[in-house]
């Protein structure tokens, strides 16, 4: 079947006990058993305590599976949960290459807490496969990417580097939660692993934090279960039924949001405030032709640097009146964000920029109202920012960074 068909039937049956349309919320913490040591068996899992399952939760882990075109998912309570779980494939000693422009509390995680185990990480720039075969050591047992990346949208060839990370026994892992499955198949790239923040895209509607893991490796699967379920971090029903709802809509919304993005790119990179756009749907951006190839449409992020960067960005963000200023990202309301001082606020500001990521960079997830009203806004809080001197222009993947641990 169709993507637009199981976005709305995969993983979401209608209840199998009452014919109910709209999967129930098992809200509870225990299930009774008839003898002791005897669980029942429901919709193919064995049902002792909901830590270990529970039938929204199995309900929504099958619908992200099949999105992604996985044959298993596995849900948790926010997106780094999700990230965690995947770090734990790793052990002390191991080594991680990732990608050098990502989102903050991924690097923060990374740096100041596994870094500590022994785990090492280079940071490096994915968009050039020759610099990720260079960097894969002995010991490299993840090849960690975000493609389009958080926040300056570069865009990695997802089957070529994961092609030279299996050829070195490296697994890849993609943070597909900019694209999301309905842009993007990771899996079917060659990919090994699939994360997300489900609190983003999946959910859309900015209620819920939860995060989700796909593979279709079952030793894999075997080894990310037993930490969900020995570290804890799983979502409640109430939200594993929120995300449920919100993914019914996926294919509609975005489909708007990146109608409603390559709108405001184009304009904005027309605007004589502004130095530079981000967006992978721009032919002037450098992963242009390679997210043609492996994205159904580019996204609905926009990032982009004023002229009179830093003084100007906070203008600009006090003016918005349609856009909320505010971290996150993925919802049906447009969001600006100020990644240097919100999302990315963990990265130290001499890795941040050689990243490429400018003080003064802004962030916009463009949501789903109408696009004329959220070009007016971008206008009317453009009006009355310093216009500022024309700067060099440096792209994310001209830059080098140093490892940070
Ligand atoms: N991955 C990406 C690309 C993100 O942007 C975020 C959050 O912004 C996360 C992971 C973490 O997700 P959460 O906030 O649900 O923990």
């Amino acid at each position: 079947m169709q993507f637009d068909t199981r976005v709305v039937h995969d993983g979401q049956p209608n209840d199998p006990l009452t014919g109910a349309i709209s999967f129930p919320i098992y809200q509870t913490s225990t299930f009774s058993q008839a003898e002791a040591g005897a669980p029942m068996e429901y919709m193919g899992r064995t049902l002792s305590y909901a830590r270990s399952e529970n039938p929204t939760r199995t309900a929504l882990e099958n619908a992200v599976a099949s999105l992604e075109g996985g044959a298993f998912g596995l849900a948790f309570s926010s997106g780094l949960a999700a990230v965690n779980t995947a770090l734990s494939l790793l052990s002390a000693g191991d080594h991680v290459v990732a990608c050098r422009d990502l989102y903050g509390g991924s690097y923060r995680l990374f740096t100041k807490v596994y870094a500590r185990f022994g785990v090492s990480f280079d940071f490096v720039d994915t968009t050039d496969a020759g610099e990720v075969e260079r960097s894969l050591r002995p010991n490299t047992r993840l090849l960690w990417l975000e493609s389009p990346s958080n926040p300056l949208l570069c865009v990695t060839d997802i089957a070529a580097v994961s092609a030279i990370a299996r050829a070195q026994g490296v697994l890849t892992v993609v943070d597909n939660t900019f694209a999301t499955p309905y842009l993007q198949n990771p899996l079917a790239l060659g990919a090994d692993v699939v994360v997300h923040s489900t609190t983003k895209y999946l959910n859309g509607h900015g209620d819920v934090i939860g995060g989700a893991i796909v593979t279709d490796d079952t030793g894999i699967r075997d080894r990310l279960k037993f930490h969900q379920n020995a570290a804890g971090a799983i979502p409640g029903p109430q939200d594993c039924f929120l995300v449920l709802r919100g993914l019914k809509t996926l294919s509609l919304r975005m489909e708007r949001h990146c109608a409603n993005a390559a709108k405001i790119a184009s304009h904005l990179s027309e605007h004589g405030l502004v130095e530079r756009v981000y967006y992978p749907g721009l032919p002037s951006h450098p992963g242009h032709a390679i997210a043609r190839r492996q994205m159904r449409a580019f996204g609905g992020i926009v990032s982009f640097v004023l002229r009179a960067e830093v003084e100007a960005s906070r203008r600009f963000l006090s003016r918005l009146r349609v856009f909320t200023l505010a971290e996150s990202l993925g919802a049906v309301k447009s969001l600006a964000c100020h990644p240097p001082s919100m999302t990315h606020a963990s990265v130290e500001p001499e890795v941040r920029r050689a990243a490429g990521v400018a003080d003064g960079l802004i962030r916009l997830s463009v949501g789903i109202e109408d696009a004329a009203d959220l070009v007016d806004d971008l206008d009317r809080a453009l009006e009355g920012v310093p216009a500022g001197t024309r700067r060099p222009r440096a792209h994310c993947a001209s830059t080098s960074l140093a490892p940070a641990t």
